[in-house]
């Protein structure tokens, strides 16, 4: 599931290579029942894309913001603006490809552009949203949807967590604590704050908490680091191999060499380290 450092790439290479093209084409190939597809502006999905230019690329939480203008109207008309916003979910990724590459079976739309290259979506588990709206606050998910992480400092950070009670990892990967923090850097950003994460907040002390907020920032900014060198303008894959715990179960961990745990609750992996992430308790012992 790309989370805020894959999506970053993401809308960085899409700014880059796909900014200033008009959408010459689009194809909407029969999506799975649960994608979800949805025209906000009333006008046809397809029909609004097609001719429209793409004039830049952006991010909010876990979704990537499409900004599109129909240009060449008449002479002092206003310019028809709108943003396609895709939300991938689980396992949905966006694709650059040109036209000969071949197509992931799972598909899903194929927006082909001025310059031939396409522009692909495609889900293995059709979990993913796609909308189209002329106003993007008007998507359900954006109502209460926290800050970003990077856009706000310590003290906010303290602030903003005591409202919050519960285990700190859960915490962490709610949309309305902070955008963009999911299963996977949650547990990479804990082992580097070295805390267990199913310590509840209200135990965590002042220190803890400056230490989770430092390693919140240094974890996603270096990750975005080492995926800009990963991935390069494959947006399609999901690097994981840098990860310390995360998906580890039974290695090393990298710090101390305790074998690295793992706990299954909701059906999401939680692993962390037993030496380096001390406390929490007896959940899933
Ligand atoms: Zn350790």
């Amino acid at each position: 599931m790309p989370e805020l450092p894959e999506l970053e790439i993401v809308r960085d290479v899409l700014g880059k290579r796909v900014g200033g093209k008009t959408i010459e084409r689009v194809e909407l190939v029969q999506p799975g029942a649960a994608l979800v597809v949805r025209d906000l502006t009333g006008r046809g999905f397809a029909k609004t894309l097609t001719g429209t230019t793409i004039t830049g690329v952006s991010r909010r939480g876990k979704f990537i913001i499409l900004e599109l203008a129909r240009l060449g109207a008449a002479p002092g008309s206003d310019v028809l603006q709108s943003n396609l916003v895709i939300n991938p979910k689980l396992t949905g990724r966006l694709q650059l490809a040109s036209g000969e590459v071949k197509r992931y079976k799972k598909t899903a739309m194929v927006l082909t552009l001025d310059n031939a290259a396409e522009l692909r979506y495609y889900d293995d588990k059709a979990m993913g949203q796609l909308y189209l709206t002329d106003h993007v606050e008007r998507i359900p998910e954006f109502e209460g949807m926290g800050p970003e992480p990077f856009d706000i400092t310590r003290a906010q950070f303290r602030e903003r967590l005591r409202q919050y009670r519960g285990e700190i990892k859960g915490v962490l990967t709610r949309g309305e604590f902070l955008a963009g923090i999911g299963n996977a850097y949650a547990d990479e950003i804990l082992w580097n704050a070295r805390l267990h994460p199913y310590r509840k907040r209200t135990q965590l002390t002042a220190q803890e908490i400056d230490r989770l907020y430092d390693a919140m920032i240094s974890t996603l900014r270096e990750s975005i680091e080492i995926l800009r060198a990963e991935m390069s303008e494959n947006i399609h894959l999901e690097p994981r191999d840098f990860f310390n715990v995360h998906m580890k179960t039974g290695e090393p961990c990298p710090h101390c060499g305790t074998v690295i745990s793992a706990i299954t609750a909701n059906q999401r992996i939680t692993n962390f380290c037993r030496t380096c992430q001390p406390g929490g308790l007896i959940r899933g012992m």
